[in-house]
């Protein structure tokens, strides 16, 4: 077990240097998930108040999504158990404690309201 840093200075830097190296490694909802840097090989650990599912204008308009009134962490569950590959991190706001992530295959989006974030140096 490495170092464990309480603070979202390193996510924000990895998604400030290498965003498309952060992706979804587990989800633990409706509580945390976790984020892995491939590039730093650090782990983040997102602590969840809430997600909320963005659908875009143009998915709306061929309206599954629209009709599907799911919870948001439901469609997130959906996507990391069909597609985990396709999530990657759209968004990163350690100060207002807000990110996002993006499914590139459904082309839903999500919203984070994040409570903390630990970051795992291994
Ligand atoms: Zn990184
Ligand atoms: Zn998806």
């Amino acid at each position: 077990m490495g170092q464990v840093y309480k603070s979202g200075a390193f996510i924000q830097q990895c998604f400030a240097v290498h965003p498309l190296c952060l992706n979804l490694k587990s989800l633990h909802l409706p509580g945390s998930l976790i984020i892995r840097c491939t590039s730093c090989n650090m782990l983040h650990r997102l602590t969840l108040r809430e997600v909320v599912l963005r659908v875009s204008p143009v998915h709306a308009i061929e309206g599954a999504a629209a009709r599907d009134d799911r919870p948001a962490s439901t469609h997130l569950e959906g996507c990391a158990a069909s597609h985990p590959a396709a999530i990657g991190v759209r968004a990163m706001d350690v100060v207002r404690e807000t990110a996002g992530l993006r499914c590139g295959e459904c082309r839903k989006m999500y919203d984070l309201e994040l409570v903390s974030i630990e970051t795992h140096q291994r």
